[in-house]
């Protein structure tokens, strides 16, 4: 069955405002908070409770998270995580088939990003089944949202990769990346990261967001060249999304914009040429007309 075919709605036959609002005989991917526990909305509590069973990346978190809630789940809980999905799916199909309300969580946030959820769900869809979904805490978007950079278009690369060769290649792929980068980073791997890209663009803004909802969230804001340095001088602990500014378009670029570039990498100890030459391959601005512009600040005794 074409996913793009299906036209059943998830809760047809039930009205607004009745309980359960989610019929039986459905898989429901259900998003559960990414730390603070009273991030679980009232409708995930109550088709966790209802469903006739819950599939969990681990039981004990997901216990943790019924008791914080006074709630105990009516039926089991089971596991499903990346070394069973594939198995575990069609026990899931077999559930959804016989009418049972299927319910799905992984440990924090929305099930599937970069977490376990997409093969299952895949595999629910095509057998012809119905899939919907509690909406709610993501960390990208959590991250994203109060990133201040721009959130018309952005793009996910998951957890950045470890490779090196990999990490370059990612790198080089962000060059003249004009979207938004999200991406989530461990706090062992965080200031090697934030360095190798400070190297490439220095003047790039970039936040990073750690801990959200939770006792020690914090979000640093810069370009890379100052938060790389910010990080490094600590001790990085906790849960990290990373959130990178798209690289502008020429047309956007303005000359404040380009002159700040230049005064960084010039502050940094690069020759006039040298310090021109990253700018434009950071910005994709003109060569000649950055040439200028820095002779001119140099002529006015701006660096
Ligand atoms: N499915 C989850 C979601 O929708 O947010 C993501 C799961 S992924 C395995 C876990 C990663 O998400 C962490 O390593 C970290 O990069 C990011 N993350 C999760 N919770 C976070 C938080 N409270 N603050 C910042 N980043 C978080």
């Amino acid at each position: 069955m074409l996913v793009g075919m299906s036209t059943v709605g998830p809760n047809e036959g039930m009205r607004e405002g009745d309980g359960p609002t989610i019929a039986p005989g459905q898989l429901v991917v259900v998003a559960t908070p990414i730390g603070n526990l009273g991030d679980l909305s009232a409708r995930a509590l109550e088709v966790l409770l209802s469903a006739d069973v819950v599939y969990c990346e681990d039981t004990r978190r997901s216990r943790t998270l019924f008791s914080a809630h006074g709630a105990t789940p009516r039926r089991r809980l089971q596991t499903l995580h990346e070394h069973n999905e594939n198995a575990t799916s069609v026990e899931v199909i077999e559930r959804v088939a016989r009418g049972e309300l299927v319910a799905l969580v992984s440990d924090a946030g929305t099930p599937g990003i970069s977490d376990p959820g997409a093969r299952v769900v895949a595999a629910v869809l095509d057998a012809g089944l119905r899939v919907s979904t509690v909406p709610g805490p993501s960390a990208l978007i959590a991250a994203l949202s109060i990133s201040g950079l721009a959130t018309e278009r952005f793009v996910m690369e998951g957890f950045m990769a470890r490779k090196p060769g990999e990490r370059a290649a990612t790198y080089e792929s962000w060059r003249h990346e004009g979207r938004t980068v999200v991406f989530y980073e461990s706090p062992q791997r965080l200031t090697t990261t934030l360095d190798e890209l400070a190297q490439l663009f220095p003047s790039r803004r970039v936040v990073v967001a750690r801990e959200l909802t939770k006792v020690h969230e914090e979000v640093v804001r810069g370009t890379l060249a100052q938060v790389a340095t910010t990080m490094r001088a600590r001790e990085v602990l906790g849960e990290i999304v990373v959130v990178l500014d798209g690289v502008a378009e020429r047309a956007r670029v303005s000359d404040e914009v380009v002159a700040a570039a230049l005064d960084e990498s010039l502050a940094r100890g690069l020759t006039l040429r040298d310090a021109v030459a990253l700018v434009v391959a950071e910005l994709g601005v003109s060569h000649r007309e950055t040439y200028a512009l820095a002779l001119r600040r140099r002529a006015e005794g701006a660096s």
